[in-house]
């Protein structure tokens, strides 16, 4: 079993979600997504799923008390024992403080934190190909992680969306956001020294072994 709780720091469209869904499934970890958190509370009509989107759809963040009220409650269901991924959360150093706290009650902390590079660009590029599944959240790519059935979800069968944040001023922004409020938390984390770096412009299986190679050294 494996019992590290690891954090993926990078900027929209690294591929932090991608590896988070195959890495869960691959060790049988749970991974949370503030983002897909904070989309099916939209989705199910909450108060803060209704107060969070208009910070989500400027492409600014969510304010920490709807963040934390949602993925607190995860966090303090798994297993002492068990490992888990958070993508997307912490965003800030105020949240990974946050985090920390959390952790401490349950007698954890955060093992690794794993940053995605490449080059932005390219990165702002991938984004525009992504869509997906408004039921069930499974993100696809038009041409490098395409559903088996013409956009529909392979899970579900569900028509694929774009989100509506993933238009290029709403990525701009989003992008903006993260070099300067998130860009911060590598040094909280390298500063402890559990930062590592992956090449997230690989394609998805080698980044895929990339970061296998460093779960197996930790387990
Ligand atoms: P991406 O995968 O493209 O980085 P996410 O799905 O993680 O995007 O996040 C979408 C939006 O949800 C963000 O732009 C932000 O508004 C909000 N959000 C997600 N996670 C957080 C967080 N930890 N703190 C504040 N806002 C968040
Ligand atoms: P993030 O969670 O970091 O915002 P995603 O995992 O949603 O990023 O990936 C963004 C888009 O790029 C998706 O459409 C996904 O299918 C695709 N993608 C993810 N990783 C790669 C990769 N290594 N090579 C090419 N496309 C990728």
């Amino acid at each position: 079993m494996f019992g590290a709780v690891v954090v993926f720091i990078g900027p929209p469209g690294v591929g932090k979600g991608t590896q988070a869904a195959k890495l869960s499934e691959a060790y049988a970890i749970p991974k949370f997504a503030t983002g897909d958190l904070l989309r099916e509370a939209l989705k199910n009509g909450t108060p803060l799923g209704l107060e969070a989107k208009k910070f989500m759809d400027a492409g600014h963040l969510v304010p920490d008390d709807i963040v934390l009220s949602l993925i607190r409650e995860k966090i303090q269901a798994i297993p002492q024992s068990s490992g888990f991924i958070l993508d997307g959360f912490p965003r800030t150093t105020a949240q990974a403080r946050s985090l920390d706290d959390i952790l401490k009650k349950m007698c954890h902390n955060v093992s690794l934190a794993l940053e995605f590079v490449m080059d932005e660009e390219d990165r702002i590029r991938r984004l525009s190909g992504r869509r997906i599944c408004p039921q069930c959240q499974r993100t696809y790519h038009v041409s490098f992680a395409p559903p088996k059935k013409d956009m529909v979800c392979d899970s579900d069968g569900t028509a694929l969306v774009q989100r509506t944040d993933d238009d290029e001023k709403v990525i701009r922004q989003r992008s903006a956001v993260y070099w300067g409020a998130t860009n911060p938390l590598l040094s909280y984390y390298r500063d402890r020294g559990i930062l590592k770096t992956v090449d997230a412009s690989k394609p998805i299986d080698s980044v895929l072994t990339d970061i296998r190679n460093l779960f197996d050294q930790m387990k």
